[in-house]
């Protein structure tokens, strides 16, 4: 693995020695679980308490260990380490343990849709006092929720609210696509304060914390895709949700631009994620190119398979430099927005591209359930659309190029 600062190789190889020696005894006790999706989820499509108890046992894992809040503000007993890495840790990850996504290793680090993040630096002390500890140890776990059914790419057109009842607030509404909100403990919940400025674009969006043991929360129902029986995400429902003032996040109407911040922090998991995937994929794709045979030769000596493998490790290697550029300028506290949009685009791209070539190679082995491939394929297709889609990256970057807001030399 090629990692240019001996200080993060060696975080990196203690969190796969870590990974190797505390989180695998916990995966293999769920494996026969993780093999089939009829044991896997329950008959609504949920994924059964063994799972969810394993993933809480593997955070807290973590946690105790140093690993979970790595990436978090030191007043959650983070470590508060750089962009960069971040994204690094996550890459090595992907790639060492591959696909399915499910697996325990790639849930030991705190994302901001579910762990302890910067966003929540913005909570009121008194949910501070109350949440904080069992976040950061793992026990407690989030899900994100902005999507709604008539609000996606245009997340201003949401309908859920929030009024104000003295120093309560009332939410009602839906959100859709939440991930891990199935077995979540808490939603954090985006909701129009202010319709006047939600209509303008300017704000008047707030964040809430609502446990799901809150009167007036239901999951509706799980979202199946790609054929499993089961999902992460769910469709949930808020009915008169009271929660205290101290449960709000952030000031009143900038709801939006927090979600944002956690947002871009997800964009360089997602990228790293996708481009370890890649990687995962193509080192089988070159495995298997040097034995498959024929016309009297290994797949590797036919030099278009020989092209198809130059050319993604080429994608691969301009990814991975967009990423270690954005994260080191990130880490110097400069504005990403633009590029963390560039890298995004470019880097699920690339990734789908590879891992969609890396199954080409493997013939009709590449849709084989044993070879994980499809897995992979499926992940990454997915990027193209999760955590803002491609499409509203394009629309972004060109906006800021055509505004002059873009160093074209990337200096
Ligand atoms: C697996 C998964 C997990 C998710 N997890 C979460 C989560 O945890 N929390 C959460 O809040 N949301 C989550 N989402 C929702 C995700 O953020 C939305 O799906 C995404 O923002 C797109 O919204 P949409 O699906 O409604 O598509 P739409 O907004 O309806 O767009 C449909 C298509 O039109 C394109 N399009 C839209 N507007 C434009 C435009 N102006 N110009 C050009 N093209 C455009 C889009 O790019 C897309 O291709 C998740 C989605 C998936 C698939």
């Amino acid at each position: 693995m090629f990692i240019d600062n001996q200080d993060d190789q060696m975080i990196i190889d203690s969190l796969h020695d870590f990974v190797d020696k505390e989180i695998m005894p916990i995966q293999a006790r769920i494996q026969a679980e993780l093999n089939d999706q009829r044991l896997y989820y329950d008959g609504d499509g949920k994924e059964v308490p063994a799972i969810t108890e394993a993933r809480r046992e593997a955070r807290m894992k973590s946690a105790e260990a140093g690993y979970y809040t790595m990436f978090c503000p030191k007043e959650f007993g983070g470590s508060e380490l750089g962009i960069r890495l971040w994204f690094l840790c996550n890459e090595s990850l992907w790639h060492r343990y591959g696909p399915p996504a499910t697996q325990l290793p790639h849930y030991i680090l705190s994302h901001f849709t579910s762990g302890p993040h910067e966003v929540w630096a913005h909570a009121s002390p008194a949910l501070k006092a109350e949440v904080i500890p069992d976040l950061a140890n793992g026990r407690l776990r989030g899900a994100f929720g902005l999507t709604e059914p008539d609000a996606g790419s245009d997340s201003w057109m949401m309908r859920t609210t929030a009024v104000r009842d003295g120093d309560h607030w009332i939410i009602n509404g839906s959100k859709q696509w939440t991930s891990n909100s199935p077995t979540a403990d808490f939603i954090m919940v985006y909701a129009v304060t202010d319709r006047e400025l939600a209509s303008q674009r300017r704000g008047g969006i707030t964040c809430f914390y609502v446990p799901t043991s809150t009167p007036g929360y239901r999951l509706e129902s799980v979202i199946k895709i790609f054929g499993h029986l089961g999902g992460n995400e769910g469709i949930l429902s808020f009915t008169d949700v009271r929660v205290p003032d101290t449960y709000r996040v952030g000031e009143v109407n900038r709801g939006f631009d927090l979600a944002m911040l956690g947002v871009r922090h997800g964009r360089m998991a997602n990228a790293g994620r996708t481009l370890g995937q890649a990687r995962w994929a193509l080192e089988k794709a070159i495995d298997y190119a040097k034995v498959r045979r024929t016309f009297g030769k290994t797949l590797s000596e036919h030099q278009t398979i020989q092209n198809y493998l130059a050319e993604c490790g080429t994608k691969l290697y301009a990814a991975r430099a967009m990423a270690l550029d954005c994260g080191r300028k990130a880490d110097e506290g400069r504005d990403v927005r633009t590029e963390v949009s560039m890298l995004k685009l470019f880097a699920t791209r690339a990734a789908f591209e590879v891992i969609d070539t890396s199954m080409q190679i493997h013939g009709a082995m590449g849709f084989a359930n044993e070879t994980h491939l499809f897995e992979a394929w499926c992940q990454a297709r997915m990027t193209h659309v999760t955590e803002g889609t491609n499409e509203i990256q394009l629309r972004h970057i060109a906006k800021n190029i055509l505004k002059g807001r873009v160093d074209l030399s990337f200096a």
